[in-house]
């Protein structure tokens, strides 16, 4: 199979969809690679290493796509990029079709073989693609917020771990899933008193039992936010009800009753996010102040480490890639339940109960 990797043209989107590892892996397996001239350069792989890889380095994105089997990307296709769309063309990447019906027309029109990162699911059910990048978003959450709290970004000058006979700060994680865990591994890190707070008990056990009773969990309540916001130096927002929006679990009046100069990192933001106060922010505006707390919602978190970020998420893209190139689109997804979950448009039609019904298209 010839397998296109055009350069990513999102604004602000820095990662790409295959790591010259992952050219080697399949140049080996005997298909060809194509590789847009500078694809990987924001994710610190430049061209050389893709070519000393295997791949074929093609100057336009026209045609990339115009010669490949399948696409493999990061972010959705811009408008710019749906006239590459052609019949038979198997696209890979993260769609978030729900909010996009012109894309959603675009690829159904042309009879692409829509497959989205999001959608896709493992043998246990969970959504193996989009762990990863919940995994940096964590990380990430805290080594933000420990900059943000800085004097000079604005914040109350807290150091996290605290030195000698004073107090670390306080993180208060609310949301004990993937982003959650992580967030509070890099605050036991850097030394900080960590509270989690999550509605599902029997995770708050896994966690007192992960960290060896290290992080003090509480149940998830309007009293039980409140007192641990207003203790809170940095308060970190990851809480998901798959599906729908974020609950806004910490109100205004809670941000009002914040310390001065403490902040709040929502990464629940690119689902609305859980505090009242927060809206989407970017890369190049991330922070803005309300009541004296310093809020970062960066709706791509990801995008500020993308050498990470794009190991991170070819490691688990990759096998599916391929498994795509080595057996054929129809062959791979009928052989594997958990990719078909993540076909969303397949000859012309929706494959996807639920962007159809937040699209109100007939199903
Ligand atoms: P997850 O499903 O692993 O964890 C969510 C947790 O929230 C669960 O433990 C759940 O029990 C808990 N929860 C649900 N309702 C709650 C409530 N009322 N009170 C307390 N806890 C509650 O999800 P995740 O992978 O950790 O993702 C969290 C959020 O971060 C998602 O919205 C995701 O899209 C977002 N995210 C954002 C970025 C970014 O760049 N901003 C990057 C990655 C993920």
């Amino acid at each position: 199979m010839i397998v296109g990797v055009p350069k990513e043209i999102k604004d602000h989107e820095s990662r790409v969809g295959i790591t010259p590892a992952g050219v080697r892996a399949l140049t080996e397996a005997g298909h060809k690679v194509l590789v847009q001239t500078g694809a990987g350069d924001l994710s610190a792989f430049p061209d050389d290493d893709y070519q000393s890889a295997g791949a074929e380095i093609v100057g336009t994105a026209f045609d990339t796509w115009r010669l490949a089997d399948m696409v493999v990307k990061v972010k959705e296709p811009t408008e710019k990029e749906y006239g590459f769309f052609r019949d038979g063309l198997t696209l890979f990447t993260y769609l978030h079709l729900a909010p996009l019906p012109a894309l959603t027309d675009a690829l159904m029109n042309k009879g692409v073989t829509g497959i989205a990162y999001e959608t896709v699911r493992d043998a246990a059910g969970t959504l193996p693609l989009l762990t990863p990048m919940s995994e940096v978003a964590g990380r990430l959450s805290v080594q933000m917020g420990a900059a943000y709290l800085q004097k000079e970004h604005g914040g109350r000058g807290v150091l996290l771990g605290g030195v000698p006979g004073t107090l670390p700060g306080s993180v208060v994680i609310l949301g004990g899933g993937i982003v959650g865990t992580n967030a509070a591994k890099m605050a036991l890190g850097l030394g900080a008193r960590v509270t989690m707070i999550d509605l599902n008990l029997n995770r708050l056990r896994e966690i007192d039992d992960i960290f060896s009773g290290r992080v003090l969990t509480l149940a998830s309540n309007s009293y039980n936010i409140a007192k641990a916001a207003e203790e809170a130096d940095l308060l970190v927002g990851g809480v998901l009800i798959p599906g729908h929006a974020a609950p806004k679990l910490v109100t205004a009046a809670m941000v009002k009753n914040m310390k001065k100069g403490a902040v709040i990192v929502d990464v629940a933001i690119d689902q609305g996010g859980c505090i009242e106060t927060a809206h989407p922010t970017t890369h190049s505006d991330p922070s803005y102040v309300v009541d004296g707390v310093v809020h970062y919602c960066v709706t791509n978190m990801p995008a500020a480490v993308p050498n990470t970020s794009t190991l991170a998420l070819t490691n688990a893209t990759f096998p599916y890639v391929l498994r795509i190139a080595s057996q054929g689109a129809e062959q791979a997804i009928r052989s594997n339940p958990g990719l078909a979950e993540g076909v969303n448009t397949y000859k012309q039609n929706l494959t996807y109960a639920a962007v159809a019904e937040s699209q109100s298209r007939d199903w």
